[in-house]
């Protein structure tokens, strides 16, 4: 371990480190020694960290060592970490039994509140994860409509089902190919991606295929290439051609639900889709998803209609206690909140890059946001993905080494919490400071 890692940690450089010692059984037990992905820290060249404990807005490696967290658990941790009345709903139900194999009371009180928040999901179902509710919604999808394709958008993440861990061949409007060792050809043909805020290639898709698509799915902000905000009225042409079709809209909200405002992005933009895909937030960071929408399409799901989907733990008891517990401390003076923390994170950071001379693009969408390390924000993943990885990878290099914890992928949100205060913002927009003047220094 480098000096810096060792850090303020408390520990002496010479001790041990319990750290390297977690990172290095885990390799010995899980691909890249990780449970997902992302968290082995490759494309920013960095080793791991092992995280042991979380309050508010930070968290704590297992040297001891606490980082101003913007990762917020991939976007669940909007109250901050650990947050005392979740802890205690969590409490609480535990002493209730965990699942009981039937329904509860904790879902049905998850269920109105979600419903009540967007009104769309006239009936609904939890699930255990994202990648379950949207892969039920897109089977939902095909069994109400009796058709086959799905068009998804280029740098948009719907979990990782079989069909929708697919990328775009190459034009505009192309089929598919698996974006994935192990998915069948076919499946992943099923599946048109097209770029991102570009409703002429959506158009151009639906004109192709005329009454053969069965839904679009989209992120209504898309958040997994970095994030792209909706460009003004493109939402609004989904709904269209989707109607004028007889396709099916899909929001997938597992980001921006109870993230972009309590409606979500739907209630943000004023458009209504016929699906909804929630995950992360709704489950105040236990392992929940949920799918719903209007109750005639809902009600071709099993036992009412033919459409297959079930879950051992759907629902289950604690994390509908964590999400209640959390949906009820979103207040909308919470939002407002937010909103003006995030708006001077921007601004700040803005300043910063400007000062050392980096040319930056900054998205952002209420407590989501993205510094591309790029001239201009991007409105496709075709355009994000020409951001420079390796001045991103010096960036978070350095923020990580003074403290400041960011997604270990230039193609992520940092994920603004409540707790997230102005000492908070204060350390982070100085630590950016000397980070953007790494990044130049090391051009
Ligand atoms: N949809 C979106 C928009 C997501 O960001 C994610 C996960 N980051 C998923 C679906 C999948 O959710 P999960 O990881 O809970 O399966």
């Amino acid at each position: 371990m480098t000096a810096p890692e060792a850090g303020r940690a408390g520990r002496s450089p010479t001790a041990p480190s319990r750290m390297a010692d977690l990172r290095t059984r885990a390799e010995d037990l899980f691909p890249g020694g990780v449970n997902s992905p992302v968290r082995a820290f490759r494309s920013v060249g960095r080793a791991p960290l092992v995280l042991d404990k979380g309050a508010g807005p930070r968290v704590r490696d297992a040297d001891g060592r606490w980082y101003l967290d913007y990762i917020g658990s991939w976007g669940p941790a909007i109250l901050g970490h650990a947050h005392p009345t979740v802890i205690e709903a969590v409490r609480e139900a535990a002493f209730d039994g965990f699942a009981l194999g039937a329904t509860g009371p904790r879902e049905v009180e998850l269920g109105e509140l979600v419903r009540a928040a967007m009104p769309s999901m006239e009936r609904m179902r939890f699930t255990s994860s994202g990648t379950e509710a949207a892969m039920s919604a897109v089977r939902l999808a095909r069994g109400a409509t009796g058709r086959d394709l799905v068009v998804k958008f280029n740098g948009g993440y719907h979990g990782h089902s079989d069909g929708l861990l697919v990328e775009a061949g190459s034009g505009v409007a192309t089929l598919a190919i698996p974006g994935s060792a192990g998915v069948p050809t076919p499946t992943a043909a099923a599946t048109i991606v097209v770029p991102y805020n570009d409703p002429d290639a959506v158009a151009a898709a639906f004109a192709a295929h005329p009454g053969r698509i069965a839904a679009i799915i989209v992120e209504p902000v898309a958040a997994n290439a970095g994030v792209l905000p909706p460009a003004p009225g493109f939402l609004d042409r989904l709904r269209e051609i989707t109607t004028a079709d007889g396709a099916l809209l899909i929001f997938d909200e597992v980001i921006t639900g109870f993230r972009v405002g309590p409606g979500g992005a739907q209630g943000r933009y004023g458009v209504t889709p016929d699906l909804t895909v929630l995950g992360k937030i709704v489950g105040g960071g236990m392992p929940v998803g949920a799918y719903g929408g209007r109750a005639d399409l809902m009600a071709h799901i099993a036992p009412s209609g033919p459409v297959y989907q079930a879950g051992t733990l759907s629902g289950h008891p604690l994390a509908m206690a964590a999400g209640t517990a959390t949906l009820r401390l979103l207040s909308a003076d919470r939002y407002d909140a937010l909103e003006a923390t995030s708006a001077r994170l921007e601004a700040g950071l803005r300043a910063a890059a400007a000062a050392s001379g980096t040319p930056v693009g900054i998205t952002r969408v209420g407590s989501l946001l993205t510094v591309f390390f790029r001239a201009g924000a991007p409105a496709t993943a075709e355009e994000a993905f020409t951001a420079d990885r390796a001045a991103y990878a010096r960036f978070f290099g350095a923020m990580l080494d003074a403290g400041v914890l960011l997604a270990p992928s230039q193609f992520e949100a940092w994920f603004v919490s409540l707790a997230h205060g102005e000492a908070e913002l204060d350390e982070t927009l100085a630590t950016a400071a000397t980070a953007f003047a790494a990044v130049e220094a090391g051009r």
